[in-house]
């Protein structure tokens, strides 16, 4: 089994996955945590062909909380760099013999690529603008370990929907859950099979307003937005904020553009934001994913 897409997962195993995600979520807080062997002696290689601080650190916390050893391939200094193609590398990873490789490249359809050169389960962990399952699958987690449920929720996910490989697991994850999801954002910033709504429309009566970075780094042309100009007319502001339900919530996948794409109170206010509880539930979701793929 793989997992490159949402698409990749039946209904039970997505309900699966919730169920001991929040299992792991729960002894993770606990003092007996650290103790799960279940992979003991599993090695996980994880290859990231882009930057990445949370998705890295919480898949390589998540084989190490169970028993796994994980292992980074250093791209900038691995022989990526001296022009070995991407099909040597992956043979030549596959050698080693690992029991699950976690794959982030800049290209769409990389991960599904790696699928046919090796022996191991894949998990895509962000292909360019395709696809992040896990971050959808800890998403849904951290909403139901905080809110107690999916199904019903209003959701509003707002800003760079046409670059976010985010929104586009999430939009398909979270309706699967009973969740109605809005999409919203600048109409540069939309994809063109997507009805553009307004930021204000989405986030009106919305139970969760998930924020999105602008993605500069795929953008072919600068925005060309002033300081402060983006926040004023795309961003979660506290006046936006007020126009939602009364004990809305607020997520962001992270890395945050304060002050851009939302408001650095916001993000910071402690009855509000779930940011930092999606991190923790990235570990937890990740750990249910790699049980899933190499214990079947
Ligand atoms: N960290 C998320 C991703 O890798 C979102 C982002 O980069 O803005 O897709």
């Amino acid at each position: 089994m793989n997992l490159v897409s949402i698409d990749s997962l039946s209904d039970a195993q997505i309900e699966q996955l919730l169920v001991r995600g929040e299992s792991w979520f729960k002894s993770n807080r606990s003092s007996s945590r650290g103790e799960a062997k279940d992979l003991h002696n599993k090695l996980v290689f994880n290859l990231f062909y882009e930057n990445s601080t949370r998705t890295a650190m919480s898949f390589a916390a998540a084989a190490h909380r169970l028993g796994a050893a994980p292992v980074f391939l250093p791209v900038e200094q691995s022989s990526i760099k001296k022009g070995e193609t991407f099909e040597d590398t992956a043979r030549t990873l596959n050698a080693i013999r690992p029991d699950c490789i976690v794959i982030r490249h800049r290209e769409n359809g990389v991960p599904e690529r790696m699928i046919n050169l090796v022996d191991c389960p894949v998990i895509n962990a962000g292909d360019g603008t395709n696809e992040h399952p896990t971050q959808a699958l800890l998403d849904a987690l951290a909403l139901k370990v905080y809110l107690g449920r999916i199904e019903g929720l209003k959701v509003a996910i707002c800003g760079d929907i046409r670059h976010s490989r985010v929104a586009r697991s999430n939009a398909k994850l979270l309706p699967r859950l009973g969740a109605d999801v809005r999409l919203a954002g600048p109409p540069s910033l939309m994809p063109d099979d997507v009805p553009s709504l307004s930021i204000d429309e989405a986030i009106d009566g919305a139970d969760v307003v998930m924020m999105l970075r602008v993605q500069r780094e795929r953008l072919e042309e600068d925005l060309g937005d002033a300081p402060g100009e983006y926040l004023a007319r795309y961003g979660l502001t506290k006046e936006r904020l007020s126009t939602a339900a009364r004990d809305a919530v607020v997520m962001h996948p992270g890395p945050m553009n304060r002050e851009v794409e939302i408001a650095g109170d916001i993000a910071d206010d402690p009855e509000r934001s779930l940011i930092l509880l999606q991190v923790e539930a990235g570990v937890a979701m990740r750990m249910a994913c790699l049980e899933m793929l190499t214990l079947g």
